[in-house]
């Protein structure tokens, strides 16, 4: 049952040699005794002759009558032919129906956005929507090839939680057999606790959060990679986002080149080349007030001020040392200015904003204690948490990237839902 040949095949095959391919009926038009089929399959798309007398009858008659998206089996000569897309054309002498269409394809030219989600089982066959997913697998390989090649090991954590890890204003709640538990909205604590035995770990996996705010960058359900390493301090961990940032991109800009041809997109390393600037908090709250933005001293900037601020700049950027009030409980305070963090966010230039968030976690047992009170948490929620610093408790730092926040961002797309299969976000969990 495997297929022997792909179109990539056909667009490398000789002039004259025969080729049996497997695939969709894209589109279709008649000229008279000639019948075009444009025929997709996952590796590209290749024009189809199907001519009354070359091709036997019964083929001619099953060409006239196939409905779009209908699986099909063609066999034919390889021809060259400027006028074809890719300057390769498909004579048929066969053509067989495995799989019809039953109805007309309900996606055609000029359907609207909402429709296009409410049928994103269906929309995930155009060419557009198939590069960006071999876009987002390829992004994800080249990080993971980085991170083992640099000695970090790669672990899975829970998603099932008791205890918040990034506020609980963003936690969806599951019921767990008569207990109250949560989805996860990082790993981050996991990993804490496995660098005690790996020192230097990663984990691939979704992270939640019920963001209510509709944003272009907001999704419920992201891929999260997040990086977690023992005996590092901030400036450690921010050495290691920018060359992982750098390694992805430039991968993908020679990894991903003819792909990203179908989107109409380049890639060039030289976006994301390191050394980041660096701006501390300070500084940026001074560039938005300058801008008229209206914000104080203590708040988190959202997307408006990202946006704004992120237009300021031509690479990504850090934005470090955040006050206290404004990040989790478990941020490393400034030891030369304690009300602010030993914090790193990565800002995407030209208006995208954060894609990273990270830096140093406090792993001294009286002040971690301290920061959970002053939160108004309760210590029993995070009672192993707190119970690492208790056992040769060391610096350590760490960050987690969206998988999707870096595609949107790199892929200009219009919306973050664009990088996902099926994209989860307040409005939508079907299909
Ligand atoms: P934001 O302020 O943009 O909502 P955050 O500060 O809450 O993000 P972190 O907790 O720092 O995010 O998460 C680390 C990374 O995970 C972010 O830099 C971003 O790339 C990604 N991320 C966070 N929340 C979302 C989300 N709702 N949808 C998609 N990606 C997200
Ligand atoms: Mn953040």
């Amino acid at each position: 049952m495997f297929k022997k040949y792909y179109v990539k095949d056909a667009f490398l095959s000789e002039e004259g040699s025969e080729i049996e391919l497997i695939g969709w009926v894209r589109s279709k038009r008649r000229h008279g005794r000639l019948i075009f089929l444009d025929l997709r399959d996952s590796t590209g798309v290749i024009q189809v002759a199907v001519k009354q007398g070359v091709s036997d009858s019964k083929s001619f008659e099953n060409a006239l009558e196939i409905g779009l998206e209908s699986a099909v089996m063609v066999r034919g000569i390889i021809k060259k032919d400027p006028r074809a897309h890719g300057g390769v054309e498909l004579h048929c002498n066969n053509l067989k129906v495995l799989g019809p269409s039953l109805e007309d394809f309900p996606i055609r030219k000029g359907v609207g956005l909402k429709f296009l989600l409410d049928n994103r089982h269906l929309h995930l066959r155009s060419p557009k929507v198939v590069a960006i997913m071999k876009i987002r697998s390829i992004l994800m390989d080249i990080a993971r090839r980085w991170l083992r090649d640099n000695g970090f090991i790669e672990i899975n954590c829970p998603t099932f939680i008791t205890a918040a890890v990034e506020g609980g204003a963003t936690l969806f709640n599951v019921e767990y057999f008569g207990r109250k538990a949560y989805l996860t909205q990082s790993v981050q604590f996991y990993q804490e606790a496995a660098i005690y035995g790996l020192e230097k770990v990663y984990s691939l996996q979704p992270s939640f959060r019920a963001e209510l705010s509709r944003t272009r960058r907001h999704l419920t359900e992201f891929w999260h990679l997040e990086v977690e390493m023992a005996y590092a301090e901030l400036e450690d961990i921010m050495k290691i986002v920018e060359v992982l940032v750098y390694t992805m991109v430039d991968g993908l800009s020679r990894e991903a080149r003819d792909i990203l041809k179908v989107l109409g997109k380049e890639i060039k390393s030289e976006m994301a080349e390191p050394p980041y600037p660096r701006v501390k908090y300070s500084e940026a709250l001074q560039i938005l007030n300058n801008k008229g933005v209206q914000i104080n001293w203590g708040e988190d900037f959202g997307a408006d001020e990202e946006r704004i601020l992120s237009k300021e700049f031509e690479k990504p950027f850090f934005v470090t040392n955040y006050p206290k009030e404004a990040k989790a409980f478990y941020h490393m305070l400034d030891p030369t200015d304690p009300s602010v963090c030993l914090n790193a966010d990565l800002l995407a230039p030209k208006g995208y904003g954060e894609i990273v968030g990270g830096g140093q976690r406090i792993h001294d047992y009286h002040l971690l204690v301290e920061r959970i009170r002053e939160n108004g948490l309760n210590i029993e929620d995070y009672k192993w948490y707190v119970d690492l610093r208790r056992y040769g408790s060391i610096p350590h730092s760490g960050f987690g990237l969206g998988i999707e926040r870096m595609l949107w961002w790199l892929l200009e797309l219009p919306h973050i839902r664009s990088a996902c299969l099926f994209p989860r976000t307040p409005a939508r969990v079907y299909p």
